[in-house]
């Protein structure tokens, strides 16, 4: 796969980078911009679960990468006053993994699993009881000898984050007591977030240069403070460090990203399915082998977006570029081709 800068699931790598995420990541609600419903959802629950003195119900979010979801995690944590452990469904292997997680935490304690969907089968009947009984059932010895221990466990809060609720288990998602959905940001929330980070990483930016950034960053927060870093490096590099709108268009256009937030790979797609399939319908499957990208690259990354703004519609037979996409991409559809619809 090639390293995309609009990838928004890409790994944080470079010391660099996570230190901006550290930096730039709201700490409060106050700093948290958007997705104003699950705010106030969230907000409300807190308050009620403060006010009983309990801890708060399990928490799933869902939504594509990037939105915000470890980020409110984090957020729930400093409003509870309480402490917050990080780990991922790919991380925990083993039950016996889970269960040492789980009888580290203490009461009020978060546990942020993240790619929720990936627990294995034994690790997630493990988390079951944990979460409806805050028990922990464990096997001792094997055979004829072994014997069942129930362990009593802190009251904790499970925060899942998933960029599929379809692949988690019935049982597991009728576990968590809130189950919310991160949409895509506003281009005015983008461009409230990047003039937020611009600030505390002292780019000097302004309005319309924002704005075109806002345009062009697939209206997700991660790909937002992405950019304006590469921007800025641009700007350093290329002038006295300030940001306005004509010095954001040649970086972008370095970076080939266009107005809408595509890059070459998102053309790519949209180009093989015209070229190769006159439009669609096409299997994902199809699109995976077109593209050389694994089936959940697809789905996680590229669809949301796409069919998003309107360049890609998901149909029972299959994906279809939409006529907006062909306009954006100034091709035209063989109508000749065009299976003709029976009257
Ligand atoms: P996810 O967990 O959904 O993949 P993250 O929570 O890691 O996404 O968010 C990615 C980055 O985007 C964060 O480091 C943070 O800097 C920024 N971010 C996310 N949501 C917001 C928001 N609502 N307001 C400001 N910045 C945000």
């Amino acid at each position: 796969m090639i390293d995309r800068i609009v990838d928004a699931a890409q790994p944080v790598e470079e010391p660099q980078e996570v230190e901006l995420e550290v930096t730039l990541r709201p700490r409060d609600f106050t700093n948290y911009i958007g997705q104003e419903r699950l705010k106030q959802n969230i907000q409300l629950a807190i308050a009620a679960a403060k006010k009983r003195g309990e801890p708060l119900d399990h928490i799933l979010l869902h939504g594509p990468p990037g939105l915000g979801k470890t980020t409110m995690a984090s957020v729930i944590a400093h409003e509870m006053g309480a402490q917050i452990r990080i780990t991922s469904g790919p991380a925990i292997e083993r039950a016996g993994d889970l269960a040492s997680l789980l009888t580290n935490l203490q009461d009020g304690d978060i546990l942020f699993i993240d790619e929720i969907h990936s627990l294995n089968r034994t690790v997630e009947e493990v988390l079951y009881a944990a979460m409806e009984d805050f028990k922990l059932d464990i096997m001792l010895g094997k055979g004829p000898s072994a014997r069942s221990l129930r362990l009593d466990l802190p009251k904790f809060t499970i925060i899942g984050a998933t960029t599929r609720t379809g692949s988690l288990a019935a049982p597991l998602r009728d576990r968590f007591g809130m189950i919310h959905r991160l949409d895509f940001y506003s281009p005015e929330e983008i461009q409230a977030i990047i003039m937020r980070a611009a600030q505390i990483l002292h780019v000097g930016i302004d309005k319309p240069a924002a704005a075109e950034l806002a345009k062009r960053s697939r209206l997700t927060p991660r790909i937002a403070n992405r950019l304006l870093k590469r921007v800025r490096d641009y700007a350093d590099v290329n002038g006295d460090g300030t940001v306005d709108r004509p010095l954001s268009h040649k970086a972008l256009a370095l970076m080939d990203i266009d107005e809408l937030g595509l890059d070459a790979a998102d053309r790519q797609l949209l180009v093989a399915i015209m070229e190769n399939y006159n439009g669609g319908p096409v299997g994902l499957e199809t699109l995976a082998a077109l593209t050389s990208e694994e089936r959940g690259t697809i789905e996680d990354f590229y669809e949301p977006y796409l069919m998003q703004i309107g360049l890609l519609e998901r149909t029972p037979r299959g994906r279809k570029v939409t006529p907006k996409a062909y306009r954006h991409l100034g091709k035209h559809k063989d109508e000749q081709k065009t299976k003709p619809t029976l009257l």
